[in-house]
C-alpha cells in the first residue's frame, strides 16, 4: 500500500490532477512508500489566491481571536506529536525519539506565538510636539511563503508559520518533496484547531512551484531554509521580484575541544552532535578541532561510544540513528569515505562496515582523523555521519580555522577556561555559538541564524526577529483639533 500526498489549499486536500508527481521513499527499506503531487504554476496560483482571499478577515481578527487558535492549535499539536513523529521517521528515518524532539522545539515556536499579543506591542510617545502624538503599528504584509528542507518536515516550517500566522499573515507553505506528509498532518490539526480556510495553504513540487513563489505578485515575503546554493539563489530571485526574504543555508559547524576540557563530556558531545539524526542537522557537528595534545586521548574516548551505536529502522525503539534520506544522498555521503583516504586522511572509523541488512540507505558512523583543510570532506557540507578531526597546536589556530570557514552557523568550544571560552564567544565570526554545548540551538524567545553563507538577508528565523520579519511598521502622528490651529507654515515640521 503506497501513499499519495497532494496540496493543501483553502482549508482542505486538493482534488485536482497532478501533471507531475514525485516518489517518497522508506529510507529504512529503499521503497517507494507514496507519491507526492508536484504543483505546476497554476496550482501555486490557486494557493496563493485562496491565501490572498483570506488575508482580510484574518488580519482584522482580533489579537485575542488568533492567540486563542493558536492555543488550540498547540494542544492538538501536543495530542498528536507521538503520531506526527512517526510520520517523520516514516519518510525521512530518523529515529522516532528523534523526530519526537524536533515536534517538541516546534511546539516551542507556537507556544511563543501564542502571546502575540504582547509581541505586537507597538510605541506611542504623547507631545512629540504640542498636542501631538505619534505611534508606530506592527501590521502583517499579506501573503508569505516558506520553503523548508527534508532535514527537519515539522521543526523548520515551525520556525515560520506560527509567528507568521499570528502576526495576521496567510501563509504558503512548500515543504521539502523528500518527506512531505508532515505538513499534511499539520495542515489537519490547523483545521481542526479552527483556523479560517486559506490562512494555512501546503503546496508539494521542486523547483517549479519554487520559481512560482519567488515571482508571484501576491506573495510578499519568503522564508527559505536549505542548502547554500539554494539559499543564495532564493535570496537572489525573491529579492530581485521586490519580497522581503530570509534565507537560511548550509554549515559546516566547528567543535573546538582544548586540553583543559572535561574529555568525556566533549566525546559524548561529538559523538550526540556528530552523528544524531545521522548528521542530517544544520546544526550537527561535522569538524572536530582538537587542540593538541588532546586529539589522541579524546579520539580514544569517541571510537569507544561509536562503535556501540545502534544503526537501524527510525521505528525500531533500539535504534540509535536511522538511514540517510536517500540512496544518492548516501551516496554522495559514502564518496567522501574513499576521497578522503585518497587525499591523506586517516579513517578512523569506516562508516561503511557492518551495515543492516536490506536495501535501505545505510551508512553508520564514521571518523576521518588528520584531515586538513584542503581536503574534500573539509571543505564540503557533506549531511551525513561524518565527523571530520582536524589537529591543531594552539587556540589561535583552532580560532583562525573557524574563521576562515565560508559557513557561520554554529560552533562550539569545549573548555573549562572561562577565559578562553570568552574570548572565543566574543571573536567567533559565527552566528550561533555554545560553551560546553554542542548544538546551541536558540529557544524559541531567540532567534535562529547563522552568519556568513548560511545566511542570506538580515532577519534570523523565529524569536522577536521573526515577529520583525512577518511585520511591517506604520509610524503614525496625530493631532485632534483643540481648539487651537497652528496656521499656514510651509517650513518642515519639527517638533515645538
Ligand atoms: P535543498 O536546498 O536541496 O532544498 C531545500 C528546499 O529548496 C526544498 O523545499 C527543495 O524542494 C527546494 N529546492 C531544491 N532545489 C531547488 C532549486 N534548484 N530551485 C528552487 N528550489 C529548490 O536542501 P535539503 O537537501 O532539503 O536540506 C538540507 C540542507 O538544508 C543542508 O544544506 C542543511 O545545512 C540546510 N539546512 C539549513 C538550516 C539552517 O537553519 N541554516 C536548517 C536546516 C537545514
Amino acid at each position: 500500500m503506497t501513499s499519495h500526498v497532494t496540496h493543501w489549499i483553502n482549508g482542505k486536500p486538493w482534488t485536482g490532477t497532478a501533471s507531475r508527481q514525485g516518489d517518497v521513499y522508506n529510507p529504512a527499506t529503499g521503497v517507494v512508500s507514496g507519491t507526492v503531487d508536484f504543483a505546476s504554476v497554476s496550482d501555486v496560483d490557486e494557493a496563493v489566491a485562496a491565501a490572498k482571499a483570506a488575508f482580510p478577515e484574518w488580519r482584522d481578527a482580533s489579537l485575542s481571536q488568533r492567540a486563542r487558535v493558536l492555543f488550540r492549535f498547540r494542544e492538538l499539536l501536543v495530542r498528536d506529536s507521538e503520531e506526527l513523529a512517526r510520520i517523520i521517521s516514516s519518510e525521512h528515518g530518523k529515529v522516532v525519539s528523534d523526530a519526537a524532539g524536533e515536534v517538541a522545539r516546534g511546539l516551542e515556536v507556537v507556544e511563543f506565538a501564542c502571546g502575540i499579543p504582547h509581541l505586537l506591542k507597538g510605541g506611542f510617545s504623547e507631545n512629540v510636539s504640542t498636542k501631538v502624538d505619534a505611534y508606530s503599528i506592527l501590521q502583517p504584509l499579506g501573503v508569505v511563503t516558506g520553503i523548508t528542507p527534508f532535514n527537519f518536515p515539522a521543526m523548520v516550517p515551525m520556525w515560520m508559520f506560527p509567528i507568521a500566522i499570528a502576526c495576521g499573515n496567510t501563509f504558503v507553505l512548500k515543504p521539502s518533496e523528500k518527506d512531505p506528509s508532515a505538513a499534511m498532518k499539520i495542515a489537519e490539526l490547523w483545521a481542526e484547531a479552527g483556523l479560517p480556510d486559506g490562512v494555512f495553504n501546503v503546496v508539494h513540487g521542486d523547483k517549479t512551484a519554487v520559481d512560482a513563489l519567488l515571482e508571484h505578485k501576491d506573495v510578499k515575503a519568503v522564508s527559505f531554509v536549505g542548502s547554500t546554493p539554494i539559499a543564495r539563489y532564493i535570496y537572489e530571485t525573491a529579492a530581485r521580484n521586490g519580497k522581503r526574504v530570509q534565507a537560511l543555508g548550509g554549515a559546516k559547524n566547528h567543535m573546538v575541544v582544548l586540553p583543559d576540557a572535561d574529555l568525556d563530556l566533549a566525546a559524548d558531545a561529538a559523538v550526540n552532535a556528530g552523528f544524531g539524526s545521522a548528521g542530517e542537522r544544520c546544526m550537527a557537528i561535522s569538524v572536530l578541532v582538537a587542540v593538541e595534545p588532546v586529539a589522541d586521548a579524546l579520539l580514544e574516548k569517541i571510537k569507544d561510544r561509536v562503535s556501540g551505536l545502534v544503526t537501524g529502522p527510525g521505528d525500531d525503539p533500539t535504534s540509535e540513528m536511522g538511514p540517510l534520506v536517500t540512496r544518492a544522498h548516501r551516496d554522495k555521503v559514502a564518496s567522501y569515505l574513499a576521497s578522503s583516504v585518497e587525499q591523506g586522511a586517516t579513517l578512523a572509523v569506516d562508516g561503511r562496515e557492518g551495515l543492516p541488512s536490506g536495501d535501505g540507505f545505510w551508512l553508520r558512523p564514521t571518523l576521518i582523523d588528520n584531515v586538513t583543510p584542503d581536503m574534500d570532506c573539509y571543505q564540503d557540507e557533506i549531511f551525513g555521519p561524518v565527523l571530520s578531526v582536524v589537529r591543531v597546536r594552539t587556540f589561535d589556530e583552532a580560532m583562525a580555522l573557524v574563521d576562515a570557514n565560508p559557513y557561520g552557523n554554529g560552533t562550539a568550544i569545549f573548555t573549562n577556561d572561562g577565559g578562553a571560552a570568552r574570548r572565543f564567544q566574543n571573536e567567533v565570526e559565527v552566528g550561533m555559538v555554545g560553551i560546553n554545548v554542542p548544538i546551541p540551538v536558540p529557544m524559541a524567545y531567540y532567534s535562529f541564524g547563522g552568519w556568513k553563507a548560511s545566511l542570506f538577508g538580515d532577519s534570523h528565523a523565529h524569536g522577536t526577529e521573526g515577529v520583525h520579519f512577518y511585520t511591517r511598521t506604520k509610524a503614525v502622528t496625530s493631532r485632534w483639533l483643540d481648539p487651537s490651529h497652528g496656521g499656514v507654515n510651509l517650513g518642515f515640521p519639527t517638533n515645538g
